[in-house]
């Protein structure tokens, strides 16, 4: 099959072709081409060829450089220029670029065709020698580093002599006579460090770039890439060779990146940085500093009016925000790429909702186009406006990316990374990052740059991540060997804590104070539609009535799991429960318990109050018991003498309930088996706060779920004692109107799956515990995956965690079959999930394929839930 596609005059090929095959840099650049926008000709190696070169050890598809050939033959003609020519050479860059971008994780090699006759012809043909070499010596280094893998040091040792001898700071400075030695001084590093002289033949520069691109794919770095992003399933990275244009040749020239409306906030402001004289990566490297790109107008008017009315054009034709790279040739504008560009939570959200204003999209392509799982960044805190008012702010840089971050100083990405881990809230500190970074800013709470601009790596990576930083603080002296920043004449090391705003770039002293935001505005706009068009229900995991509360500003329809459990820990409470844990007989069970009915029951009024009007599924007690006990002998003996018992009682007791199979041992619904007083505690504490509740006028819902039901004869057992228990409290409060409390249990166990239309009889709901259901499915422990799952990750023998995105063709099955057994045998069963995937918007997609009423996740999940069960609608 075709593995070369042109795009030019002559002819644009791959139409329909997508991403998948072209990368998203060839389809683009295609696609700009097609609709009439200047782009330099060039054509495109497919991704299926990078698939072959591994397959082949690493040789190149048999016939693809003939294809090659043939697509530069129709380059020279449509440019009338030869490769390797000695008076008018055809230039061209080899590009990488996959199916999903990959911010400066795999490489470029631009001037590719030049030798040193070349180098002389070109110097002739464009009357600008300094130009000519300036291409020459870019070449070289690219070439050593990408293809030759010689340090990039070595060139700069190289460059840094030449500009002592002529005096000056800046490699524009540096006359034509200087960059011709600089050609020679490279010629020689490479030759000294890759072995070989500089090759001649351009045909062999193009075969071994292309070779190197498809080298670039497998990089450590772009492998941990693909790792984070969990980018799966490509074929490899496209290769793009392109004609070469210049923006290096005169102060009438110059290059640039730009995005069609801010990314980090979404404002409709064109926002870019341009630099003159400069070629290819001169932008992001930071050796000079861009320009805004306002500034254009006064550098050349009629090119940033046709760069303007080319960032329109390409909105109304791709109707989204477009990330751009341009180049100037002498007062001539160049498109070099274009992609969606990657934004912040927030200015998803914003740029949505403007571009229905503008009635670019509807309000359906709106709601598919924000990232559920990024709407997080809108939920974060920021800094109190008085608390930041007093901070004392050392220095302002750049706002990168948006979000408030508060963290001790880390100056490697491994320190970050390794202190992160250990649980600490780090700042990364850098001058700039670079792709090797990104280990440490992922984990990292906060980046902070001294020298990188708005489009530098640290800015796009921590944008893409909905990463608080702030680049470019050049007032920040940063000394990673002795591990210290200097600022405003004060010393801040290691252990030193300081706080970011990526929304006004300021670097600050201490911890700053931080409040929740707030949810109007846009945010409230799209949550409008995302709940116009959603189907399924979205309920929240709260144990307080606190949690109840901020999950009910966030949109929760009720509560899907309150974890009773947690109850038993606070205060004095903890003390009843073990009491009632090394009781003997039932009647001292009964006294302990009898103590914990009050806590319990203000619990459940509290929660059912903040839910008032709205559903609160209650689990009854679920953990193994020796979970409530102490295990270390100084508690043990504390807790002893609390009891007035002997310690070694309470580690006889301890030794007792310890189980080789806790999570698999006596808990859940089997603890009310064995211990049924517990049960009518709780059922009690429940009734006797629903009926305060109507006492007090609050529309109290309350139903209680029975968990780790596997047969239908434990449900039918328990849920009369459930049943018997509430009639008994009603009689004792003398209450006798309608409590409407439902009764029904987790789905958890594959067994209840299996037999759902009988567990079903003697339910009035299912809730799918999918944490316990993916345990017992895959037989993974919950707490001990990570001992294996990174190698199951690496060797591809799973996808993902599938304790945080339900295994749906596994797992997934069971939920499917619990669905259809339990509403076979009771028509209409109210169907629910309550595990940790309830906030997952892959997961949130299956479960409503397949038709379950709601879903149910922590409350910082809640709009993400609400617009994941949007797009699973659309
Ligand atoms: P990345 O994927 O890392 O952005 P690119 O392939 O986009 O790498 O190349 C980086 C830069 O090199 C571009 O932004 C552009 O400035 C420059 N460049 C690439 N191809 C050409 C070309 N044909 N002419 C001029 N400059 C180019
Ligand atoms: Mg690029
Ligand atoms: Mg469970």
């Amino acid at each position: 099959s075709k593995m070369v596609f042109y795009f030019g005059k002559t002819k644009t090929e791959g139409q329909g072709e997508g991403k998948q095959l072209l990368g998203g840099k060839g389809v683009n650049l295609a696609e700009m081409t097609r609709i009439g926008l200047p782009v330099p000709p060039g054509f495109t190696i497919t991704t299926a060829c990078c698939d072959s070169y591994y397959k082949n050890g690493k040789q190149l598809p048999k016939g693809l450089m003939d294809e090659v050939n043939e697509a530069v033959a129709i380059l020279e003609k449509e440019l009338d220029k030869k490769f390797g020519d000695d008076e008018n050479p055809l230039l061209v860059s080899v590009r990488s670029g996959a199916a999903v971008s990959m911010p400066g994780m795999m490489n470029t090699i631009l001037n590719l065709g030049l030798n040193d006759a070349a180098t002389e012809g070109l110097a002739k043909a464009t009357d600008n020698p300094r130009f000519a070499y300036d291409a020459y010596r870019r070449l070289i280094n690219m070439y050593g580093d990408v293809v030759m893998g010689i340090d990039h040091e070595e060139f700069e040792h190289a460059f840094d002599k030449i500009k002592t001898k002529y005096k000056v700071d800046l490699d524009t400075d540096v006359p034509a006579e200087g960059l011709k030695e600089l050609c020679e001084a490279y010629k020689a590093v490479f030759k000294k460090h890759g072995g070989e002289d500089f090759p001649q033949d351009p045909i062999h520069q193009l075969q071994l770039a292309i070779e190197a691109v498809f080298g670039s794919w497998n990089t450590e770095r772009a492998v941990r890439y693909r790792e984070i992003e969990n980018i799966r399933g490509l074929l490899g990275t496209a290769v793009n060779v392109q004609s070469m244009v210049y923006g290096n040749m005169g102060d009438d020239s110059g290059t640039g990146v730009a995005f069609t409306r801010d990314p980090s906030s979404g404002q409709n402001k064109f926002f870019g940085e341009f630099l003159i004289n400069a070629q290819g990566e001169d932008v992001v490297a930071g050796i000079r500093t861009p320009l805004p790109v306002i500034e254009m107008k006064k550098w050349n008017k009629a090119v940033h009016a046709e760069l303007i009315a080319i960032k329109d054009k390409l909105e109304s034709h791709y109707k989204d925000v477009q990330d751009i790279e341009f180049t100037i040739e002498k007062g001539k504008l160049y498109m070099l790429q274009t992609r969606d560009g990657k934004r912040t939570g927030i200015a998803a959200v914003k740029i949505a909702v403007d571009m229905v204003k503008e009635g670019l999209i509807d309000e359906k392509t709106a709601v598919l186009r924000i990232p559920a799982g990024d709407l997080t960044q809108c939920l974060l805190p920021s800094f109190i406006p008085a608390a930041k008012k007093k901070a004392n702010v050392l220095a302002t840089g750049l706002p990168a990316s948006p979000g408030a971050a508060v963290g001790q100083l880390a100056f490697t990405a491994a320190e970050a990374k390794a202190r992160a881990e250990a649980g600490e809230s780090v700042l990364l500190i850098r001058k700039e990052t670079s792709p090797e970074d990104v280990d440490g800013m992922h984990a990292a709470a906060g980046i902070l740059t001294s020298t990188g601009g708005m489009t530098s790596h640290a800015a796009v990576v921590a944008r893409g991540w909905g990463k608080c930083c702030v680049a470019g603080a050049g007032d920040v002296d940063i000394n990673e060997k002795t591990k210290k920043i200097t600022v405003n004449g004060k010393t801040y090391g290691v252990g030193d804590t300081l706080s970011l705003d990526g929304t006004s770039g300021e670097v600050m002293e201490g911890a700053v104070d931080r409040q929740e935001p707030k949810l109007g505005g846009d945010f409230g706009t799209v949550m409008e539609w995302a709940d116009k068009y959603r189907t399924l229900g979205v309920r929240t995991n709260a144990d307080t009535p606190e949690d109840s509360k901020r999950a009910r500003a966030f949109g929760a329809e009720g509560i899907g799991l309150c974890r009773t459990e947690h109850m038993f820990f606070e205060g004095d409470r903890i003390g009843h429960m073990r009491a009632m844990i090394l009781a003997t007989t039932e009647e001292d069970r009964r006294k302990a318990l009898a103590k914990l009915l009050p806590f319990q029951r203000k619990d459940f009024v509290g929660i059912f109050t903040a839910m008032k009007g709205l559903p609160v599924t209650v689990r009854l007690l679920d953990p193994p018991l020796h979970e409530f006990l102490p295990h270390e002998k100084a508690a043990q003996k504390e807790m002893a003498e609390a009891l007035g018992i002997s310690t070694a009682e309470v580690k006889k007791r301890a030794e007792q309930l310890h189980e080789m199979n806790p999570m698999l041992g006596h808990r859940g619904c089997r603890l009310s088996v064995t211990y049924p007083e517990i049960l009518e505690m709780q059922v009690t504490a429940i009734t006797e706060a629903a009926i305060a509740c109507v006492n007090k006028k609050v529309d109290a819902k309350a139903e209680i779920m029975i968990p780790l039901v596997g047969t239908r004869a434990e449900l039918s057992m328990l849920r009369e004692k459930v049943e018997a228990t509430i009639e008994a409290t009603k009689a004792a409060k003398k209450f006798d109107g309608e409590l409407d409390i439902l009764i029904g249990t987790m789905i958890e166990i594959p067994r209840a799956a299996l037999t759902a239309d009988e567990v079903a009889q003697d339910a009035d709901f299912f809730s799918f515990g999918t944490n316990d259901l993916t345990q017992m499915t895959f037989g993974y422990s919950r707490d001990d995956i990570n001992t294996f799952l990174p190698d199951y990750l690496k060797q591809d023998i799973l996808h993902g965690d599938p304790f945080q995105s339900l295994d749906t063709t596994g797992v997934g099955q069971l939920v499917e079959m619990g669905v259809k057994k339990g509403r076979s045998s009771k028509k209409g069963l109210k169907c629910g999930i309550c595990g940790e995937h309830g906030g997952d918007p892959a997961s949130i997609q299956f479960c409503h394929e397949v038709g379950l009423d709601y879903v149910s996740c922590s409350p910082f999940r809640v709009p993400i839930a609400r617009l994941a069960a949007a797009q699973a609608a659309l």
